[in-house]
């Protein structure tokens, strides 16, 4: 079979899988070939399928994401190494860094929290050639992934990554003070939520699920901020598109004053907070 006749059939076996059945069969083809996509689909078309295509297929058609099967995914313009040990970076947590490189282009030290594969600090530490950061994460698998896309994106000399679990008492104490810019994209998944199964069997729960109302992440953390950061200081969360009234409760019971910032489809999905005068 040709390349070219292996992805008209895979496409139609992955639909009932993905929503980019063709995209997801080139990506696999180009990964089985060891090519990029332009060149699979430039100079590859008419040549052999490799036998190796099919075990990747197979793991697509079992809901596996296509970023797990490859090892990477694209953020913000930066590739991310990514594992089942990390949630894979979205589109979606963008406008956490969009509202951070708004709210503080000045930053000069930055704070993860749950930085997973580092790709919002790594992110921001990119757009801001002068800032020092800090990841935490409660996952060594995490943090030696963070680390690694630290390393890989000539960060690492900026770039701390930390264990540390923000539900213990003595996490702040490493972390070596205060921080102008805090992002975090905390799990706040409702327990009993419908997943897509690319996503239930796959992702790190525990980046994931925070209680029954999503909200459990946010009821640790936020209280925590005031001591973490300086004065002027800024947070900026990703939340659930439904979560913006509970979790700016949350935050002015600590304190803080909230602006939301919304998605490309109108939905608040961060608040920006910072500290009343
Ligand atoms: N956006 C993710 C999802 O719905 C959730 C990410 C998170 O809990 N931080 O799958």
């Amino acid at each position: 079979m040709t390349i070219n006749e292996a992805l008209r059939t895979a496409a139609t076996v992955l639909e009932e899988t993905s929503d980019t059945p063709r995209l997801d069969a080139e990506l696999l083809m180009a990964e089985a070939l060891g090519v990029s996509r332009s060149d699979l689909l430039l100079r590859h078309t008419g040549d052999v399928a490799p036998a190796s295509f099919a075990a990747l297929l197979e793991r697509r058609r079992g809901h596996e994401p296509i970023a797990y099967i490859l090892g990477h995914q694209e953020f913000f313009g930066l590739e991310f190494r990514v594992s089942p040990a990390v949630l894979i970076p979205r589109g979606d947590s963008e406008v956490v860094v969009e509202a951070a490189l708004a709210a503080r282009p000045d930053a000069g030290r930055v704070l993860d929290c749950g930085t997973g594969s580092g790709a919002l600090l790594l992110t921001v530490l990119h757009r801001l050639p002068l800032a020092q950061g800090v990841g935490i994460d409660r996952s060594s698998e995490a943090l030696a992934m963070a680390q690694g896309n630290a390393e890989r994106l000539h960060l690492a000399d900026r770039a701390r990554m930390i264990a540390a679990d923000w539900d213990q008492p003595d996490w702040i104490e490493p972390l070596g003070g205060a921080f102008d810019l805090i992002l975090a994209n905390p799990p706040y998944v409702e327990d009993a939520a419908p997943l897509a199964p690319s996503v239930h069997a796959h992702e790190p729960h525990g980046a994931l699920f925070a209680g029954p109302e999503g909200l459990d992440a946010y009821r640790v953390l936020i209280p925590q901020l005031p001591a973490l950061l300086t004065p002027g200081g800024v947070a900026v969360l990703e939340i659930g598109a439904t979560q913006a009234e509970a979790v700016a409760a949350i935050a002015a019971e600590a304190g803080f004053a909230h602006r939301l910032h919304r998605d490309l489809g109108g939905r608040p999905r961060v608040v920006e907070l910072s500290q009343q005068q």
